[in-house]
């Protein structure tokens, strides 16, 4: 007999939708940080303990939430973010489906503690997975959001099992948080594993700040090895350090490229870069690169897919072109006739 048609109980339909975004801590991560940029903030500090699979704390000093949407701040398909359709069109925020806090609080131990900046107090709401033992409190907290996180896949063994050491999930939560610290200059960032200090960056609004970041995060050697430039042709911007064949790795590990802030791998943009490069890099190796394109937002799609990092660019040829020769000609500036004499 044909089994009946049942509607999914919301726990369950918000744990299949976490299926898609909440793979691991470093994916939790990415929600809860892109969420404190969302709303603002300027300084954000994570604490991080057992790779994340224990407990994962993002404390920003955002705009907060009200009291009143606190509890909505975790419903499925809730956001402060677009209201219509028109709204995809031109949205700026990095979140804006209204699934992460749902999906997350339904395969976790969630608090949420919140004050906005006129609020006479923060209150928290805690869940453990959706509809069970959600209340909503009055809490001490200075304006912005704490979100705390524990015991990620504490009901659903089957995910839990497919988490790796306590050490490769930090290494992917440390990831995530690099890609992001590198897209915000402005947002000071602290991250601490097992309650030791693993990163500190200062906010880093000049030249020689947003080197030491680089540096912080890249390594010294990249940026003592590695060329900055800033190039803009017809509406194009390409910013960033591309490393010079003597930091070429044997690894794709250390590229980054943003566009409009937004971390993307994309086969376009790869294949750009890689034809600028290949002459002049040693037979094997990777380029190195942190590189930030911007353009107007009219003429690009960065928001294909919630966890891919794909774009499409509606004149891919321009941007592809542009890319190829900004950084050949970069490259090829650079100290003609010597190491960097091509071979092609
Ligand atoms: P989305 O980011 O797609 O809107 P989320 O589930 O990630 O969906 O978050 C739901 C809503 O909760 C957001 O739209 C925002 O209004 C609010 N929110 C989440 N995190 C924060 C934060 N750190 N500061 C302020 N508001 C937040
Ligand atoms: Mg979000």
């Amino acid at each position: 007999m044909t089994p009946r048609i049942q509607k999914l109980s919301l726990l369950l339909a918000n744990q299949i939708a976490a299926g898609e975004v909440v793979e691991r801590p470093a994916s939790v991560v990415k929600e809860l940080l892109e969420n404190s940029l969302d709303a603002g903030a300027t300084r954000i500090e994570l604490d991080v303990e057992q790779g994340g699979i224990k407990l994962l704390r993002i404390r920003d000093n955002g705009c907060g939430i009200a009291a009143e949407d606190l509890s909505l701040a975790l419903a499925p398909h809730a956001t402060s973010k677009i209201r219509v359709l028109e709204d995809l069109e031109h949205v700026a925020s990095l979140g804006f489906r209204g699934e992460a806090l749902a999906s997350i609080s339904s395969v976790s131990r969630l608090t949420l503690t919140s004050r906005q900046v006129d609020a006479h107090q923060a209150w928290q709401v805690t869940a453990e997975g959706v509809g069970i033992n959600r209340q909503e409190a009055p809490a001490a907290h200075p304006p912005g959001t704490s979100i705390e996180v524990r015991d990620l896949f504490f009901n659903v063994p089957a995910r839990r099992k497919f988490l790796r050491t306590e050490k490769t999930e930090f290494d992917h939560v440390f990831e995530v948080i690099k890609r992001l610290a590198l897209s915000r200059f402005e947002v000071a960032l602290q991250l601490r594993h097992n309650g030791k200090s693993v990163l500190s960056l200062q906010e880093a609004c000049d030249e020689a700040s947003r080197a030491r970041r680089i540096s912080q995060i890249c390594g010294a050697a990249f940026v003592e090895s590695s060329l900055k430039l800033d190039v803009e042709r017809s509406g194009l911007r390409l910013w960033g350090w591309l490393g010079l064949p003597s930091a070429a790795r044997s690894q794709t590990d250390l590229q980054y490229f943003y566009v409009n802030g937004r971390m993307v791998k994309d086969r376009l943009v790869a294949h750009a870069i890689r034809q600028a490069v290949q002459d002049v890099l040693p037979h094997n190796k990777h380029p190195a690169f942190v590189l930030f394109l911007e353009l107007d937002p009219g003429i690009v799609d960065v928001n294909v897919h919630p966890t891919k990092h794909e774009v499409r660019f509606r004149d891919s040829r321009a941007v592809h072109d542009f890319l190829y020769s900004t950084l050949y000609q970069s490259l090829a500036d650079v100290r003609p006739g010597d190491q960097l004499a091509r071979t092609g």
